[in-house]
């Protein structure tokens, strides 16, 4: 669900339809975040399984 900007959830990602430009801020209620890879070690193997592209 979209309703504004989340305050407690700061993002970066402004290519993701989700993205609150003025502010980084998502703007679901929750979102999922995951890893791409076996053995996650660093925050590079993370990420957020509710991006959607704009
Ligand atoms: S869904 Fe994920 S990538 Fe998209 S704005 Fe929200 S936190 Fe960022």
């Amino acid at each position: 669900m979209n309703t504004g900007a989340n305050q407690t959830i700061r993002c970066t990602v402004n290519q993701c339809k989700y993205h609150e430009q003025a502010k980084n801020l998502c703007s679901l209620d929750a979102i999922t975040v995951g890893t791409h890879e076996a053995n996650p070690t660093q925050e590079q193997c993370t990420d957020c399984l509710s991006f959607e592209v704009k």
